[in-house]
This record gives structure tokens, C-alpha cells and sequence, in this order.
């Protein structure tokens, strides 16, 4: 699915190609950069969301780059990691495992553990190597990301201050962790959590080793980009100024790390006379999270001769391939007046949600990525 290629950028590819079918193009030379940017700012083990794009091609890259911890919710996420390093740290911070997921985890000598409620402590039985942390996942009501991660996980602070105790009782590493909610620009959500953590620990009466304080980075969907620095000195300065005595920091971002690597190019496919655009690629494609999500609005389009239509913009139903009603963007999209059949749409800012849920339904969605210079 992945192809290397000699091309420097999207453009070039789809001016000497001209491809019908939709086309994810990969920079590796993005993700590394942003994987640098995670560990030149935050002060603390920088980790990935393997969820957010689970490919071979962005996990060896990740470790080329240098990250040292994975993010894994599955068995099968675990053997990617492997495949790409022997010796990554896995954190398994999917609160909800079956019995024979723990298995596997703990065959694959996992080093940190998620829970949100005492019965998946008990189901993690005794530590079997000296390193294993539990961290305990907690949530609190604050609003700021895109959509709300405490809605699912997440146990309340009293429960908290109980669940740590029980994790030095059972014989772990003691750690705290949380979601900010995915999509997140606002620092002041993390320090709320930061602020919590410490005073669930001393609630307690115990010391966490560690404090994961989870993904939610936002990408770049539109208008200016996130501040990410703002967002690690904050974090830093938040943890020092409510630690006695702070702990090591774990972050976990998927689509900040990944999003910004990945552009998108599909094809209009037919115009109709009330404006509505039908693209080579939609809803169950790689447009899937656009039902539950801000759609961005970093998009280009170029003509069949490879320039770029800008200026009188308009707002366009979007369609997508398959003979689905419901396959269709969720917002209205800007679109030059002077778009026509056969020209290409990019999205900039693609690679997170997008492959990793992407279906084959009626015959779509997109299937090949290339590897291009820059996107
Ligand atoms: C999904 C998830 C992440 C990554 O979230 P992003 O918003 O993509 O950064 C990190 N940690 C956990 C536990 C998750 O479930």
C-alpha cells in the first residue's frame, strides 16, 4: 500500500500521473521533524498514539527519529511496535483489556499499564518484572478539546486517590494519567488536569513515579496553527509549581504527532448545477472522522494543467463515491467557483484518523499511499 517514489511533492506527482483513484501522500521528513518538535519541547518521554496511524512506514520512522514509547490499546498494535523495535516501551493504555489481552501484554513485557477502575487491577494479577507501572486514568468535567475522552474512560478523583493506593498495595509502580480530549489547542486543559493530579496524590498519601499527560495536541485544521510550545511550558511549569516533588512526564500524542505528515488528493469526479461537488473519496474513505470533528479547511485545488484555482470562493455541498446519502462531508466546503470535473482537491493535515479507519465500502476509499518529498 505504500510506495516509495521519486516525486518531490503532491503536485508533481499528480501533474505527471494524473491518477483517477485518491492518493494519500506521506512525508517522512514532516513526521520526523514533528517527532523532533515533541522532544526538543516537552520535558519528559514523548510516546505515540499508535491508534492514530497504526502503518509500518510512520512507526519506522517514529523510531528512526527517535521515540523511545508507544501508546498500544491491542495485541495487534503491540506486534507493530515490535516489528518496528525490539526494545520500544510499550504503554498499554487501553483501560478496558480482556484476560487474554494481559496475556499477550504481558508476554510482550509491557511497562505500563492504564486503569480506571479497581476490577481491571485486579484482572493484571501481580507484577512480573520490576519496571511495571499501573497509571491510573482519571477525568475531570473541563471542556477545550473537540470532543470530551472522559465520556468513555476515566475514573472520578475520589476513586483516583483510592485506585493509587491499591496500585502500591499491589505491588506496581505508582503513576497518574489522563486525556485532555482529542483536538486540543487550549493549555489551560492540561493545567487543570496537572493541578488535579497533584492533589489526588497527596489525597493519597503517594509519590507517582510518572505522569502521563496524554495526546489531544491539536493539528493544524484551519486558521493559525497551534501553539505546541505554549502548550509544553505550560505543562512544565505546572507541574512544577504543584509537585513537591514532580514526576517524570509521559506524553502520548496520535494526530499532533502524525496529522501534519499526510496529504490527501482527491479527484472531482462530477459537478452539478446547485454547485454540489462529488469527490473520488468520502465519509467511509478517508473523510471518516469529519462526521465527528471540526472539518479542516486547509484544501487546495488544482487544475487538470497543475495551477492552482484560488478567489471566488464558494460554499459547496461535498460528495463522496459511494451510492451511500449519508456519504457526504458534514459542513458545507470552500471551493472556487471555477472548479471543474477532473481536477484535484488536496487536504493538508490528513494522517491522523484517516488510513487507520478508512473502509472499502462499495469499492472506495483510499488505498495507496506515497512517499513524497514535502506535502
Ligand atoms: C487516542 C488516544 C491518544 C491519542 O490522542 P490524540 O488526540 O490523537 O493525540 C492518547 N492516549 C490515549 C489513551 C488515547 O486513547
Amino acid at each position: 500500500m505504500f510506495e516509495r517514489t521519486i516525486f518531490k511533492s503532491p503536485e508533481e506527482h499528480l501533474g505527471l500521473t494524473r491518477p483517477d483513484e485518491p492518493i494519500m501522500y506521506f512525508s517522512p521528513h514532516a513526521l520526523r521533524s514533528q517527532a523532533e518538535r515533541f522532544s526538543r519541547g516537552f520535558d519528559g518521554q514523548v510516546t505515540y498514539a499508535v491508534k492514530a496511524n497504526p502503518a509500518p512506514e510512520v512507526l519506522e520512522n517514529l523510531v528512526s527519529a527517535g521515540l523511545n514509547g508507544f501508546d498500544v490499546a491491542s495485541p495487534e498494535e503491540i506486534s507493530r511496535v515490535r516489528a518496528a523495535s525490539k526494545t520500544a516501551d510499550l504503554h498499554y493504555n487501553n483501560p478496558v483489556r480482556s484476560g487474554a489481552e494481559i496475556v499477550e501484554g504481558k508476554r510482550a513485557r509491557v511497562r505500563s499499564w492504564s486503569v480506571d477502575d479497581v476490577s481491571e487491577l485486579v484482572k493484571l494479577g501481580a507484577p512480573s518484572h520490576s519496571q511495571e507501572e499501573v497509571s491510573v486514568r482519571f477525568k475531570l468535567p473541563v471542556k477545550g478539546a473537540h470532543y470530551d475522552f472522559g465520556a468513555k474512560f476515566g475514573a472520578t478523583p475520589d476513586v483516583t486517590v483510592e485506585l493509587l493506593k491499591a496500585v502500591v498495595a499491589a505491588g506496581y509502580r505508582p503513576a497518574l494519567t489522563f486525556h485532555p480530549g482529542t483536538q486540543c489547542a487550549a493549555p489551560e486543559v492540561w493545567s487543570a488536569y496537572i493541578v488535579a493530579a497533584a492533589d489526588i496524590a497527596s489525597r493519597a498519601g503517594v509519590q507517582p513515579e510518572r505522569l502521563n499527560v496524554g495526546g489531544g495536541f491539536a493539528s493544524h485544521r484551519g486558521g493559525v496553527a497551534p501553539d505546541l510550545e505554549r502548550i509544553f511550558r505550560e505543562i512544565k511549569a505546572t507541574v512544577r509549581a504543584c509537585f513537591p516533588h514532580p514526576p517524570a512526564l509521559v506524553c502520548e500524542p496520535g494526530r499532533g504527532m502524525v496529522a501534519d505528515s499526510f496529504t490527501l488528493a482527491t479527484r472531482v469526479k462530477a459537478l452539478r448545477p446547485d454547485g454540489a461537488v462529488f469527490l473520488n473519496d468520502g465519509i467511509y474513505g478517508g473523510f471518516a472522522e469529519w462526521r465527528d470533528i471540526c472539518p479542516s479547511s486547509r484544501i487546495r485545488v488544482l487544475g487538470v494543467d497543475g495551477s492552482e484555482k484560488k478567489g471566488g470562493m464558494q460554499l459547496r455541498k461535498v460528495f463522496g463515491p459511494t451510492c451511500d446519502s449519508i456519504d457526504c462531508l458534514p459542513d458545507e466546503v470552500s471551493l472556487p467557483r471555477k472548479i471543474a470535473e477532473g481536477d484535484y482537491v488536496l487536504f493538508a493535515g490528513m494522517g491522523a484518523y484517516s488510513l487507520a479507519i478508512a473502509t472499502g465500502f462499495n469499492g472506495y476509499g483510499v488505498r495507496s499511499v506515497l512517499t513524497v518529498g514535502r506535502v
